[in-house]
């Protein structure tokens, strides 16, 4: 990228608001996915919404293309300049601008991080309930570092989500900038708006639309009491079947995590042992929430139904330490993997949760057949897996043979109605993938939609289709 462009680009930002030199770039050639690289010709930081249609603006007018950055926290290789051009990052947009509790919304730069929201409201008694993570969870979920911007573009889930929705559930307004450098405002912080719905296309649209610059969030107030419920089973199928018995009972648990015999393994093997049944196949830990005696009848409601369902041992955790250890100990899952296996790769697919057995079961095989191991931990309320194949870097072809394995689950996860991604995102790792669950029509719309966004298709070029 010729100096003068730089220059350009540093007359709108600021001297120091452009990264150009190659020490510097190395940072950002990277994201959360590690096995996609692409080396951007610039990064730049604009510090408003203005500055952040200037920049595309002269970025448009040169044909250079542009990737939205939040953190780099994507699983999915969506943060990489896959075909050079600028990034632009939001990490200088990052101020609360506003917080209405008559209206139960926050009003946040593209930049803030997921977690300043709660933290800030959790003093006023309420919550952004995407919170990719969970209350008594220390870390490193990425609600410590992703941003909303970036929680927006992949249209993120969490924990919580299987009661209070996925982040596109809690947008009541967006500023963007579109091509060829122009402020739009859609919504705002009423409810209902007419006309299609331009909030949920940009949602999940991966940066390839628009850049978010600003959004109106829902915000919710935080219940008085919750309780933790521990079950563990001899099998995975009757664990599965016990998650569609809960939801079906009418009970409304805000969490529903699932771990395997070797997920529990790695987190019992390290610092975060909580005491996990290690001789079960499978462990459910629930949350439900209420008032006090409201969440007491509701944590009694779903024990019933878990033992009706088959499990074979329930605790109602009234010890809210030992509750915050066993969230924390499922929330250290991924990291604890080093326990059990020297490197991983991590999927997310869903499936409709009355299949949920069948999905565990061809995890495991396609893991077997090439001679891995997978370990499951995952949202069981929404469907949403994550398995873990395991695999060893220094032995030629396996880390191929794991991602085989990865690809051929998410394939089973279609074919059982599911889909190839829960929370990750397309980006570019799993465009190849994108034609499994949608035939030309369905793409030729989308990539009509892109076309009338983005006319010379330089918004994160090379992701999300095949
Ligand atoms: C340890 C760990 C735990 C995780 N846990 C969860 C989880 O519980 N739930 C979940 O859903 N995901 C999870 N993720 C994945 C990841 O954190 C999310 O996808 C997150 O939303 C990405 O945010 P980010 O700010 O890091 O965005 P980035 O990685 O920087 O970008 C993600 C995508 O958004 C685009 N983008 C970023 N900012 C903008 C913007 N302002 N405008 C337009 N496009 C933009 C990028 O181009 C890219 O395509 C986890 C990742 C890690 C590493």
């Amino acid at each position: 990228m010729d100096l003068s462009f730089i220059k350009r680009l540093e007359e709108v930002v600021g001297r120091g608001g452009v990264l150009y030199r190659e020490v510097d770039l190395l940072v950002y050639e990277s994201d959360g996915t590690l096995a996609l690289r692409g080396r951007a010709d610039a990064v730049v930081f604009p510090r408003s919404v203005e500055e952040m249609a200037k920049v595309v603006e002269l970025a448009y007018s040169h044909g250079v293309p542009i990737v939205g950055r939040g953190s780099g926290t994507s699983l999915s290789g969506g943060a990489v300049a896959a075909k050079g051009g600028i990034v632009i990052s939001t990490a200088r947009m990052n101020k609360i601008i506003e917080v209405d509790l008559a209206n139960e919304v926050a009003v946040v730069q593209a930049g803030v991080i997921n977690d300043w929201i709660n933290a800030y409201l959790s003093r006023l008694g309420y919550q952004y309930p995407v919170d990719l993570g969970y209350q008594y969870m220390a870390d490193p979920g990425s609600q410590r570092v992703s941003t909303i911007g970036g929680n927006i573009a992949h249209n993120s889930g969490g924990v919580k989500c299987f009661k209070y929705g996925v982040t596109v559930n809690q947008l009541r307004g967006l500023t963007v900038v579109i091509p060829p450098g122009e402020v739009r405002r859609i919504g705002g912080k009423e409810f209902e708006q007419p006309g299609y719905d331009l909030i949920g296309l940009v949602a999940g649209s991966e940066g390839t639309l628009a850049l978010v610059a600003e959004a109106v969030v829902r915000i919710t107030p935080l219940y008085e009491a919750t309780l933790t419920i521990l079950a563990s089973f001899k099998d995975l199928y009757t664990a599965g079947r016990a998650v569609s018995a809960v939801i079906a009972s009418g009970a409304m648990p805000v969490a529903m995590e699932l771990m395997d015999k070797l997920a529990v393994e790695a987190v019992e093997s390290g610092p975060y042992a909580a005491g996990l049944p290690r001789d079960a196949e499978a462990v459910l830990l629930i949350q439900v929430e209420g008032s006090p005696p409201g969440a007491a009848a509701e944590a009694d409601k779903v024990a019933k139904v878990l033992r009706e369902a088959g499990a074979a041992q329930v605790e109602i955790v009234d010890d809210p330490n030992k509750a915050a250890r066993l969230w924390a100990a499922r929330k250290q899952a991924f990291g604890a993997m080093g326990f059990v296996g020297p490197n991983y790769v991590v999927e997310d697919g869903t499936i409709p949760r009355k299949r949920l057995a069948e999905a565990l079961a061809i995890a495991r095989s396609a893991a077997a057949k090439r001679g891995l191991r997978v370990a499951n931990v995952f949202h069981a309320g929404d469907g949403n897996l994550h398995p873990l194949i395991l695999y060893d870097e220094r032995k030629p072809g396996e880390r191929e043979k794991a991602i085989e394995a990865g690809e051929e689950i998410l394939e089973a996860c279609v074919e059982l109605g599911g889909t190839i991604t829960g929370e990750h995102g397309v980006g570019y790792m799993k465009k190849r993938l994108l034609a499994k669950m949608y035939g030309e029509a369905e793409i030729g719309i989308m990539k009509a939609i892109k076309a009338s966004f983005d006319p010379k298709g330089l918004l994160n070029p090379g992701k999300i289709f095949p």
